[in-house]
């Protein structure tokens, strides 16, 4: 298979090559294969990429929103174009199902895109508070940095509102997968925006992104990842107290109360694991059931995912693609042998599939006892870790137990002892009854160490905007 080799960078409304000399290998997960070899870029391709920003902040962000639709109503067009083409970017660099690529990892993005388009044509930038008028301004220049498990959408869900919004665009794309994120570029490009609006500079969090990050020149950081990384950020930003906005780790409980309906619960189950194979913030990370049912639900959540067919994204069925890397599969098979060597039972799956490919079958453990590492770190796979409460004490406790607080779910046929239990749970997001809880139009995001800020929906491009009133008599 013939490997891409790219140079460039997307800098200033030209793809212009990198001054770095470093690559970055681009592997498919599903056989291991380097695919493409992109720059590895760092400060210096940054300072260009900032530089560039910079000179077109001010004519973009004093724009009318009529002409900034314009653009955006082009990039949106093109995302709908590009949706076959975008399903075979992603499938190839992330190597999830075909399917779930075309549903989601594609048409979302484009239904959050298009979102935006009515919201800005909304949005009124100006306001009358008391004796003041108040205006909303563009924050400016934004540093955008991006995970890759949702690899359109998070740049997606940045991008659209920010330029909405007023801002220019620096973006940092995750190093596995920025051929979704060069293809992006390309869009933008071919949407013929103002030249430096947006621009896309690729390479590893470590150089690019702290760069970025740590940038004198950048007045908000937009970050989306893990609660590590989001620390290390916020340090970096502190010196020049930017404003910043952190889609952080999550670690969310779906609690089964005795009187759920079991058919539903197993549905909700499998959405909140299954969704991206577990590679989500938003993935159930621990299964709270009520003692009374807890060895019918953990039964029938076994059949389903053993049920679960695995293969690479384009083969016919595919429901469970391959993990995205190396690093990933070391850590769930970690977590998974930490929780049997404290006494969990592994119902199914539980070891690697042979490979090629970073395969991870799909996985129940029950009995996983307190103190376990599964409980308190993301596992970011298809394991699914049952416990058993008695109380709902007892199951809001287990629910607070961690540092997140983006996602929990909650199964009851009575909604209102549900949304009463879902009350007392420290979380950004609550799902009843279901597994998913994305919805464009309602703000995302999470408490505790799962961020800072929210985005979708008018939320996201307040996220975006600076208020700043005039006084006078
Ligand atoms: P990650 O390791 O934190 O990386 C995210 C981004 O930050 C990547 O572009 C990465 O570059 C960059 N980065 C890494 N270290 C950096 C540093 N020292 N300075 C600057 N940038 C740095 O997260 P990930 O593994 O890509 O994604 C999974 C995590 O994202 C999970 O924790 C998940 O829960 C979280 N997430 C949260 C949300 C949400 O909305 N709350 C949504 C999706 C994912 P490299 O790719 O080069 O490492």
């Amino acid at each position: 298979m013939s490997v891409l080799t790219l140079t460039d960078q997307y800098i200033g409304g030209k793809w212009i090559p990198s001054t770095s000399t470093e690559t970055v290998d681009v592997l498919n997960p599903a056989t291991e294969e380097v695919i493409a070899v992109i720059p590895g870029g760092g400060a210096a391709d940054i300072d260009a990429a900032v530089a560039a920003a910079r000179s077109a902040a001010r004519a973009w962000g004093a724009s009318h929103k009529d002409y900034r639709l314009e653009f955006l109503g082009r990039l949106v067009a093109k995302l709908a174009e590009a949706q076959p083409e975008i399903v075979e970017t992603v499938v190839a660099e992330l190597g999830c199902p075909v399917g779930f690529a075309t549903a989601v990892q594609a048409a979302l993005p484009l239904g959050v895109a298009e979102s935006y388009l009515r919201i800005l044509a909304d949005y009124e930038f100006e306001e009358q508070v008391g004796n003041s008028t108040v205006y909303h301004e563009p924050a400016g220049v934004v540093g955008a940095i991006t995970p890759w498990n949702y690899p359109l959408h998070q740049i997606v869900a940045k991008v659209m509102p920010a330029l909405a919004a007023g801002c220019v665009v620096v973006l940092k794309p995750a190093e596995d997968t920025p051929l979704t994120a060069r293809l992006f570029a390309r869009l933008v490009d071919e949407a013929g925006f103002p030249a430096g609006v947006f621009n896309l500079v690729t390479g590893t969090g470590l150089a690019a992104g702290a760069a970025l990050a740590a940038h004198p020149d950048v007045d908000m950081l937009s970050f989306t990842g893990s609660t590590a990384v989001g620390r290390r950020l916020l340090e970096l930003c502190a010196p020049r107290v930017i404003s910043t906005s952190m889609e952080l780790g999550g670690n969310s409980p779906l609690v089964v109360l005795p009187d759920a309906d079991l058919d539903v619960a197993i549905a909700g189950a499998m959405a909140a694991k299954m969704r991206n194979g577990g590679e989500a913030c938003t993935a159930a990370n621990r299964f709270l059931v009520h003692e009374s049912i807890a060895n019918a639900f953990t039964d029938r959540l076994t059949e389903a995912m053993a049920a679960v067919t695995v293969a690479e994204g384009f083969a016919d069925g595919a429901q469970l693609g391959p993990l995205i890397n190396e690093a990933a599969r070391d850590k769930v098979e970690r977590l998974v042998a930490d929780a049997v060597a404290r006494g969990a039972r592994v119902r199914t799956g539980g070891e690697r599939l042979p490979g090629p490919g970073y395969f991870y079958p799909p996985t129940v453990l029950d009995r996983v006892q307190r103190g376990s590492a599964i409980l308190a770190e993301e596992v970011f796979g298809p394991v699914a870790p049952v416990m058993t409460f008695a109380t709902e004490d007892e199951a809001v406790e287990l629910a607070n137990d961690t540092e997140h607080g983006l996602v929990a779910f909650v199964c009851s046929r009575d909604l209102r002892r549900a949304l009463a239990l879902g009350e007392r749970i420290e979380t950004g997001m609550v799902g009843l009854n279901r597994g998913v809880v994305s919805d464009p139009a309602a703000p995302f995001g999470g408490t505790k160490q799962s961020g800072l800020g929210r985005e979708g929906g008018h939320h996201g491009l307040l996220e975006f905007l600076e208020p700043k009133y005039f006084a006078f008599d």
